[in-house]
């Protein structure tokens, strides 16, 4: 009986996904409260199919920087951040953070440099595009998906310059996508309850809308799990697919679970998400955002082992090698630092799914 009722609440959004419908509000919410996990999953895995998917699922081999860690913000779910004076502070000279980065690729080459970090109150305007430069000369053949929404807010108010000059000026210097953190969740309330220093959700959008404007791919993100409510997450949802109605920027989304280890929610008795929440927001996402391609299961926050199941709950793409990733494992990650390509096509294979090794912009760089 159980079963039958929870089948139920579901029943009419199956028909609108069969029949090719848009979810609405109302249904975001319903997808959320429902406790069917194996029906969301079938029916995100349907989705998926439905809008063109098939069993490829990708991955890419890349390296994560942070060019420091030094931030004048203090999110208040943020494990990653230290101030100057602070133990465990560093900042990276430019031509040290390059000699790293090449010094990595000559070991194993990577394609895409992934790079976020604090917003420095001591660095001024020219590091950044400094240091785009100075990565994509050392490296031209590598995809520089550089700096967050919120970095490239901070860099308007060191420069006085608009977002899109900001945009323009990293794009010129080497910039080739924008990452999707900072998006947190954009309801007011929840932003002034875990980030109050951070700037208005708004200008997350337009960043992420006049770097589409400039030919900028980006990617987006929901970190869940805090004191957000199940409608602040679909009215996240709604926001992002209105963008991408407009723009059509976006490459991918990934649902990122809060850890708080390390947090000031620790103390306060938070705990990690469970395997039902993530696996019930891979499939959510998937079916209410139909405009976005790739949804990623971020194995560095989920763990390998749901990451895998993931890929049956509408995921089709599980980040990469991700070599050196420090700001989930600050925050507690148990994962392993480095996942080699061989172990993430046998977790692609296990799945029954078919491995692809991509680029940052999703052109196959070989299937296995
Ligand atoms: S999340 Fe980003 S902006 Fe917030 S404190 Fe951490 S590094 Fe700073």
């Amino acid at each position: 009986m159980a079963l039958a009722a929870h089948l139920d609440t579901l029943a009419p959004v199956r028909e609108k996904i069969l029949a090719g419908e848009r979810l609405d509000f109302d249904d975001g919410v319903t997808l959320l409260e429902s406790e069917d996990l194996l029906a969301l999953g079938e029916l995100a895995d349907t989705a998926r199919r439905l809008r063109g998917g098939s069993d490829e699922v990708y991955f890419i081999n890349n390296l994560y920087l942070n060019h420091t860690n030094v931030c004048r913000v203090k999110c208040k779910f943020c494990a990653f951040a230290r101030t100057g004076r602070q133990e465990g502070a560093y900042t990276w000279d430019i031509d040290e953070l390059v000699a790293h980065a090449v010094e990595v690729y000559g070991r194993e080459s990577y394609d895409e440099i992934h790079m976020v970090g604090g917003e420095h109150p001591h660095i001024g305007y020219d590091y950044y595009p400094g240091v785009t430069r100075a990565l994509k000369e050392a490296l031209p053949d590598v995809h520089m998906k550089l700096f967050t929404a919120s970095e490239i807010h901070h860099m308007t108010r060191l420069s006085g310059k608009t977002h899109a000059e900001v945009l323009a000026d990293l794009k010129e210097a080497g910039l080739g996508s924008l990452p999707g953190g900072g998006a947190e969740v954009f309801a007011e309330r929840v932003r002034r309850l875990v980030a109050p220093g951070k700037e208005h959700p708004d200008n997350w959008l337009s960043t992420h809308r006049a770097a589409h404007k400039l030919g900028i791919p980006t990617h987006c993100t929901m970190l869940y799990g805090h004191v957000e409510t199940y409608e602040e997450r679909v009215e996240h949802w709604l926001r992002l697919r209105e963008l991408q109605d407009e723009t059509g920027g976006f490459l991918a989304f990934i649902p990122l679970p809060f850890h708080p280890e390390n947090t000031v929610f620790q103390r306060r008795g938070w705990r990690f998400s469970t395997g039902n929440d993530d696996l019930k927001m891979i499939a959510a996402s998937r079916l209410m955002l139909d405009n976005i391609p790739n949804i990623k299961a971020y194995w560095i926050m989920i763990s390998t082992p749901l990451a895998q199941v993931a890929l049956h709950f509408g995921a089709n793409d599980i980040q990469g090698t991700v070599m050196e990733e420090q700001i989930a494992h600050a925050a507690g990650a148990v994962t392993p630092q480095e996942e080699r390509i061989a172990d993430l096509v046998a977790l692609v294979r296990e799945a029954g799914r078919i491995p692809v090794q991509r680029d940052t912009l999703y052109n196959t760089v070989r299937t296995f």
